[in-house]
């Protein structure tokens, strides 16, 4: 992964995102996939289910493997999949910082519990 040019890794998360759609069968035309590096995360999204507007981003340089990068990928768009779940929570809960915490923090472990048992289902090793 280290050796691979911007455009490389690009057209393999880019592969990645095509495959993880398909596989957790999510509209394709309503995924909008950016390659931003952003300093803080390997991946960010910004569904707005009122809007029907699924966009994430994936950090392409700070990966390390292409595994760390499909795991990425898988999370970011799991995150598609859980959203009305989290908008329904949120929207329950009182707006104090507590409810709101306890909320990202459940939907993250909820996330990467679904993303460590898909990896290797949706990326089989060889
Ligand atoms: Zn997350």
């Amino acid at each position: 992964m280290q050796d691979l040019t911007r455009t490389q890794r690009e057209r393999l998360a880019a592969q990645a995102v095509r495959q993880v759609v398909r596989a957790l069968q999510l509209p394709p035309l309503r995924v909008e996939v950016s390659y931003r590096d952003d300093q803080d995360n390997l991946g960010t999204n910004g569904t707005e289910l009122e809007y029907e507007r699924v966009a994430i981003n994936i950090n392409v340089s700070d990966h390390k493997t292409a595994a760390d990068l499909q795991r990425t990928v898988i999370h970011e768009l799991v995150h598609v999949v859980v959203a009305p779940m989290v908008d329904v929570a949120q929207d329950l809960a009182s707006a104090d910082d507590f409810q709101q915490k306890q909320i990202r923090r459940a939907t993250e472990r909820t996330v990467s519990a679904l993303e460590r048992a898909l990896h290797p289902l949706i990326f089989p090793p060889d």
